[in-house]
């Protein structure tokens, strides 16, 4: 009979239910011992001139790869870590290893001008936690002069006044800020406006287009045409191709980053990358 049915369906759904909270439960806990065991990794990703083809940035981007389930992208990691206040025990143990690593292969200086480290919107908007985290970098010497913070342009939509007031006291500290994902969230000019940026990056939904797609290829001059004028420095997201790059490059864009130039790469793989010349490819994960 239906109301059985039915029963039998809430009972089915409730135990799925069930188990995704179990499974959501281990993995919050399997998060929690890879932050304490500094079992997250880093690999690195350059951002080129596109004038000379050659490294004179990276970004750093966190790994991490489960005992059991394999890789998990921190495009599913680092949300449940914002729900969870993880997020500022993940930036500094990023800037942490980043100052060891980099310091310790000796790639910084020369024509490297910034290392970038992504910082969540929840961390952001927290004036103590970016207060903390300013300080930490500051502590680490020898990688505090060249780091820039990328913040996803949805991250500053909650209170643009203590945006600004954050952004300038990262500024006063010698630490950069970069628009990351630029064009993809509702405010992208309204944040041009009122903040004082030292960087965009546009997002790759645009820069995948400006081959075959007028009104992407509009877009990207635009925003490069933009950024010139405020004097801000411009990366192209998400280069996959030679004839992308060559677009960017006639358009007048300063910098980009994809997997055509270069991937994410271990911190040996880079060394080597580094020394040789700027656009060879390289993969890791
Ligand atoms: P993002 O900061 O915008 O980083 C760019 C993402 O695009 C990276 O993915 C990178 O591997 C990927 N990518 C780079 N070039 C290309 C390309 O040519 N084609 C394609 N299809 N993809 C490309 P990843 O490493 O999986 O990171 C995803 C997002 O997770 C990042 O987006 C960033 O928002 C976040 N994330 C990564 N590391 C950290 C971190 O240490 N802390 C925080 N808070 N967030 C992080
Ligand atoms: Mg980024
Ligand atoms: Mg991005
Ligand atoms: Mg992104």
């Amino acid at each position: 009979n239906i109301a059985k049915k039915k029963k039998n369906a809430i009972q089915y759904h409730d135990k799925e239910l069930s188990e995704k909270a179990l499974q959501r439960r281990q993995l919050v806990m399997d998060l929690r011992q890879a932050i304490t065991d500094e079992s997250l990794t880093l690999v690195y990703q350059p951002k080129y001139d596109l004038t000379t083809l050659t490294a004179c940035g990276i970004e750093v981007l966190v790994r991490w790869h489960h005992p059991v389930k394999g890789y998990i992208s921190p495009d599913v990691f680092i949300p449940l870590a914002e729900e969870i206040g993880l997020t500022a025990a993940i930036s500094r143990l990023v800037v942490d290893k980043a100052a060891a690593e980099l310091g310790s292969a000796g790639v910084l200086g020369g024509s490297l001008t910034h290392v970038a480290v992504n910082v969540s919107a929840d961390e952001f908007n927290n004036a103590d936690e970016m207060y903390a985290l300013t300080q930490f970098i500051k502590s680490k010497e020898a990688l505090a002069p060249y780091v820039r913070i990328e913040i996803t342009e949805t991250a500053t939509l909650t209170d643009m006044q203590k945006s600004v007031e954050i952004i300038s006291n990262l500024q006063a500290s010698g630490v950069t800020f970069s628009i990351d994902d630029f064009g993809t969230g509702y405010t992208s000019l309204a944040m041009l406006k009122d903040l004082t940026v030292d960087e965009i990056k546009i997002d790759r939904s645009f820069v995948s287009g400006v081959e075959t797609d007028e009104r992407s290829r509009t877009i990207v001059s635009a925003i490069v045409a933009m950024a010139q004028s405020f004097d801000i420095h411009i990366v192209a997201e998400g280069v996959e191709n030679a004839a992308q790059l060559k677009i960017l490059q006639d358009m007048g864009c300063q910098q980009a980053q994809g997997f055509y130039l270069g991937r994410p790469m271990a911190l040996h793989d880079l060394v080597k990358h580094l020394n040789e010349d700027g656009t060879s490819t390289r993969a890791a994960h």
